[in-house]
């Protein structure tokens, strides 16, 4: 069982299902908390939205809680959060900000910048335990209710699936959640390369995956990457790169045409993984 506060911080009552009944699908459920954000200082909103959770005697859970300045992962993603009335627990990973749908709007763009950026380090932290486990990762766009109980891949919002009951996290006009901030969020800390380092322990834990709309297109590893992209990203990277070498090509399906491992510095690393995240954003928009 991974660490999660829920595990060192048993609740007082049943807070998740300890195994899923069912496998994750590519759903990833959004909402906030509704608790009273913390304006002043330190915040500590995740913290005490996280107590409350541990001590409450109704259910109501979620994998990972977030504030503007910390990530806390509440229920092992292995296990079934109580987040959803509606049906989704045993089959969607969640993820909540420890706010208001109000406070959207009336944040500092720096804080809810912090927020939706400490709400994409939950994001990546689950794919890589979906790509772990081999089960489908979370596409980058917003999908219904329908589309999520179809088993499709996306972000659902909670008031999506409960639509008579929630509106979190943000659903509606003033009180919208900023999808399109978050989703530039996630892009940036996917693109993000790991340090650099001699141990091979370390090195272990650092294979990075760059993420398209729809797969996995380069595997960052210190020193490395393996770009898995079609022929036309692949031209981009070398045009913009031409001075890597690459070390070998293979065919590797009929989507992923291409698999390449080039060996570059950790700057390099940075440079590429930015530039495929724009090229295929670019892509992706066109
Ligand atoms: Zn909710």
């Amino acid at each position: 069982v991974s660490s999660a506060y829920l595990i060192d911080h048993p609740p007082v009552r049943q807070q998740f299902y300890k195994t899923r009944s069912r496998a994750l699908t590519g759903c990833t459920v959004l909402h906030t908390a509704e608790s009273v954000m913390d304006s002043v200082g330190p915040d500590t909103g995740a913290e005490n939205v996280a107590e409350f959770i541990r001590t409450r005697s109704t259910p109501g859970s979620y994998h990972d809680l977030v504030d503007s300045d910390s990530v806390v992962t509440l229920v092992p993603y292995e296990s079934g959060a109580f987040h959803d009335g509606t049906g989704s627990n045993n089959w969607a990973l969640s993820i909540s900000f420890a706010c208001a749908t109000s406070d959207w709007r009336r944040m500092t763009p720096q804080k809810r910048k912090a927020f939706l950026r400490n709400g994409a380090l939950a994001f990546k932290r689950q794919q890589d335990y979906r790509r772990s486990i081999g089960a489908p990762l979370t596409e980058l766009r917003h999908i219904t209710k329908a589309q999520s109980d179809a088993g499709q891949s996306g972000f659902c919002f909670h008031g999506d699936r409960d639509p008579g009951r929630r509106t979190d996290p943000g659903v509606a006009a003033p009180n919208l959640f900023p999808f399109d901030e978050f989703i530039t969020e996630c892009r940036s800390v996917m693109a993000d390369t790991p340090p650099i380092t001699e141990d091979e322990d370390d090195m272990a834990k650092y294979p990075l995956f760059l993420q398209a709309p729809d797969r996995p297109i380069a595997l960052v590893w210190p020193g490395f990457v393996h770009v898995i992209a079609n022929d036309e990203e692949l031209a981009h990277a070398t045009s913009r790169f031409g001075d890597f070498e690459p070390v070998g090509t293979r065919q590797w399906d009929v989507d992923v045409s291409l698999h390449v491992n080039v060996a570059m510095s950790r700057q390099a690393v940075e440079e590429i993984a930015a530039e495929v995240a724009e090229t295929t954003k670019a892509a992706g928009n066109a």
